[in-house]
């Protein structure tokens, strides 16, 4: 078996394949969220660091970012909040003139037994993690139709990538509000590409499966915990945020100009129902 701490990823050159583009990466201070904005600049895009919380951390994200030579701004807004996120697009589209990609990653969790969740709990998971990507996309959307194809920047006319979860599959006892969430974006992102694909619009999603970030550390932050995750991984390793942003880097290419409407599941195999490795 692999070391299960092994997980540093190759290095590798990147090709300015987002050159010229403008993004927006929500919940992008941390974890998933960040990996993806720096991706998305070491593919040459400018992107816009959305945070809710600690300026500075999202300062250093920017700062690291606009190393790559490319345009970097933080825009502070709650992406549950309707007028917050109108106002933060008008901040990128002041500064950026407009935008191709959004990655809507904001999101959390209140975990609670069903019968012992409160209706706050159940709210601030859905307000988050479904209606502000909802909110986000709505915007982004008006935008991508105003504007049309931008002529040699991409063939199409906007990327929405939706972070969503292998729960938007698998069903996640303790976390029904979680769960919920994601199994709303992914009718969310089916339903807006359906909607858009005649647009050249193209809408998608991300499925991560574990990956080392602070929204899951008591999951892996001792080998006990690590071990029992790994029960639940085909591959034996815990994925890195770089893992998801590589695959974001992708999916908001032109390479990937005739996915539409699907979810990339980046999860080390956790879908293919590891309990069943050895019969069942
Ligand atoms: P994280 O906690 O590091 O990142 C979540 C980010 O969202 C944080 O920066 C947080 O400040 C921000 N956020 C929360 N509420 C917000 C709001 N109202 N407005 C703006 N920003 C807000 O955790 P992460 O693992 O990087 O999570 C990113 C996304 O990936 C989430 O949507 C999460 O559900 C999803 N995801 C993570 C995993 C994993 O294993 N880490 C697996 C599947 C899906």
């Amino acid at each position: 078996m692999p070391a299960p701490h092994n997980t540093a990823l190759p290095s590798y050159a990147c090709p300015r394949i987002l050159a010229g583009q403008k993004a927006l990466v929500t919940g992008a201070s941390s974890g998933i969220g960040k990996a993806v904005a720096l991706g998305l600049g070491r593919a040459g895009a400018d992107v816009a660091v959305n945070y809710n919380t600690k300026d500075e951390i999202a300062r250093e994200v920017v700062e690291e970012i606009r190393g790559f030579g490319v345009q970097a701004i933080a825009v502070k807004a709650d992406v549950a909040d309707e007028d917050a996120v109108r106002a933060m697009f008008k901040t990128v589209f002041d500064a950026f003139g407009t935008v191709d990609i959004l990655v809507a990653n904001a999101g959390l969790q209140r975990d609670a037994k069903i019968d012992e969740m409160t209706l706050e709990q159940w709210k601030a998971v859905i307000d988050v993690n479904l209606t502000g990507q909802f909110l986000c996309a709505r915007e982004a959307v008006r935008e991508f139709k105003r504007r049309g194809v931008r002529e040699g920047v991409s063939v199409a006319a906007g990327k929405i990538i939706c972070m969503s979860s292998v729960h938007q599959v698998i069903p996640w006892a303790g976390h029904a509000n979680y769960a919920a969430s994601k199994g709303g974006v992914d009718m969310l992102m089916q339903s807006m590409a359906q909607e858009l694909a005649p647009l050249r619009i193209r809408v998608n999603s991300i499925a991560p499966g574990a990956i080392r970030t602070p929204i899951n550390r008591p999951a892996w932050e001792t080998p006990e915990a690590y071990a029992k995750l790994m029960e639940l991984v085909p591959y034996k390793r815990i994925g890195e945020p770089e893992d998801i942003a590589q695959a974001a880097v992708f999916l908001a290419s032109d390479m990937a100009d005739y996915i539409n409407g699907t979810t990339l599941f980046v999860d080390g195999a956790m879908t293919c129902y590891p309990g069943f490795a050895t019969g069942g």
